[in-house]
C-alpha cells in the first residue's frame, strides 16, 4: 500500500496583489513530504522558499492549489482546525528569535501550552525538560536579552518544541547566526530528525547544509525546479568539521543561480534558465506509517544535544 505524505502540495500557486502588480510568488508547486524526512529547501532569494513554507504551515492560503496533510485537505479545516493544526502539529522556527524579552526562557519555551489543558508546573517542569534538550539548561532563569544569539535560537526551537509537534518548520533559522552558532542549530535539528524521526523541513541558503538532507527541493522562480535525492546523508556531528561542499551539489546548486564558493557562501546569479522539473524522484521514507505515528508523537525530551554524538542513523537511510 502506498504510503501517504506527511505534506503534499498539488499544483499550489500564491499570487500576491501589491497594487496594480501581481507578483507570481509559487506557480504549479507540486511536491510529497514523507514522514521522518529531512527535507531542504534551496534557492534564490525571493523565488518563494517563505511562501511555501507559511502555506504548509497554514499561515496563509494558496491563490489555487490544494495542501494536503497526511491525506487531508488543509483548506477543509475551519479557523479552529487550523489554530489547532498549527499549535499541534507544527512547530516553526524563523530567521529572528522571536522570544518575548519580559519573560525569562523558560516561561517563553512554555507560552504556546497556555492553550493546552495541562497544570502550570506540568508546563515548566516540560520546558526546563526542553531547554536541557537544547543545551541550556543552567541558563533557565536568564531573559532572552543576556543570550547569544545562537543560544536564542535554540531556546525558540525549544519553544517550537513544546507541543511535541509532528514536523519541524525552519525558515532559514541560521541566517541571523555566527557559523558556530548556526552550526550548533543545524547539529540540534538534525539531532531532532535522526533521533527522534521528526520530520523536518528546512529552508536554507548555506550549501553546506544540504548534504544533511534526505532531499532538496531546488527552487527557482516560485517552481521546485529539481529533486534531489542525496545518496549519502551526513550525520550531525559532522557539522562542525563542514566546509566542503559536495560536487554533485554544487552543480545543482548552480543550476538555481546560485554560486556555491569556498566558504559556503551563496551569491546569485541572475541569467539562469529553469530546467524542467525532473521527473519523480520522491522515495518514501523506510519508516512503516504506524512507527512513524508513534514518533511523531512521542516526547521530544529524549532528544539531547549533548546526546549527538551518540545518534544512530536513520535504518535503511545510508547506502
Ligand atoms: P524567499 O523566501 O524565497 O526569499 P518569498 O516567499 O519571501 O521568497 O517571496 C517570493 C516573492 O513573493 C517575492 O517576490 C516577494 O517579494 C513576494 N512576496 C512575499 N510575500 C509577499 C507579500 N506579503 N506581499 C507581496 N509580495 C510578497
Ligand atoms: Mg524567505
Amino acid at each position: 500500500m502506498a504510503k501517504i505524505p506527511v505534506f503534499k502540495a498539488v499544483n499550489v500557486s500564491k499570487t500576491y496583489q501589491l497594487g496594480d502588480v501581481e507578483v507570481k510568488a509559487l506557480q504549479g508547486v507540486n511536491l510529497e513530504v514523507y514522514s521522518g524526512e529531512f527535507i531542504c529547501i534551496f534557492g534564490q532569494s525571493g523565488c518563494g522558499k517563505s511562501t511555501l513554507l507559511s502555506i504548509i504551515a497554514g499561515l496563509q492560503k494558496p491563490s489555487t492549489g490544494e495542501v494536503y496533510v497526511r491525506g487531508e485537505k488543509l483548506s477543509a479545516l475551519d479557523n479552529n482546525g487550523l489554530a489547532k493544526y498549527r499549535r499541534s502539529k507544527i512547530g516553526i522556527v524563523f530567521q529572528t528569535f522571536n522570544l518575548i524579552p519580559s519573560m525569562n526562557i523558560i516561561e517563553n519555551i512554555a507560552l504556546p501550552l497556555t492553550f493546552a489543558r495541562i497544570s502550570k508546573s506540568q508546563r515548566i517542569a516540560r520546558a526546563k525538560s526542553l531547554l536541557e534538550t537544547v543545551g541550556l539548561a543552567k541558563y533557565s532563569d536568564h531573559t532572552s536579552s543576556q543570550l547569544s544569539g545562537g543560544q536564542q535560537q535554540r531556546v525558540a526551537i525549544a519553544r517550537s518544541l513544546v507541543t511535541a509537534p509532528w514536523i519541524m518548520l525552519a525558515d532559514e533559522p541560521t541566517g541571523n547566526l555566527d557559523s558556530k552558532s548556526a552550526n550548533e542549530v543545524m547539529r540540534l535539528l538534525i539531532s531532532l530528525n535522526r533521533k527522534s524521526r521528526r520530520t523536518v523541513i528546512l529552508i536554507t541558503h548555506n550549501p553546506e547544509y544540504l548534504d544533511y538532507a534526505d532531499r532538496i527541493f531546488f527552487m527557482q522562480d516560485g517552481k521546485v525546479i529539481k529533486t534531489q535525492v542525496n545518496s549519502k546523508v551526513k550525520e550531525a556531528d559532522d557539522v562542525m568539521k563542514a566546509g566542503h561542499v559536495s560536487d554533485e551539489l554544487k552543480e545543482a546548486a548552480g543550476e538555481v543561480g546560485a554560486v556555491v564558493v569556498e566558504e559556503g557562501d551563496v551569491s546569485s546569479t541572475s541569467e539562469q534558465t529553469a530546467t524542467p522539473d525532473t521527473a519523480d524522484t520522491t522515495t518514501e521514507s523506510d519508516v512503516p506509517m504506524a512507527e512513524a505515528l508513534e514518533s511523531e508523537d512521542t516526547d521530544t525530551s529524549d532528544v539531547s544535544d549533548s546526546e549527538a554524538n551518540e545518534q544512530k542513523p536513520k535504518k535503511g537511510k545510508k547506502k
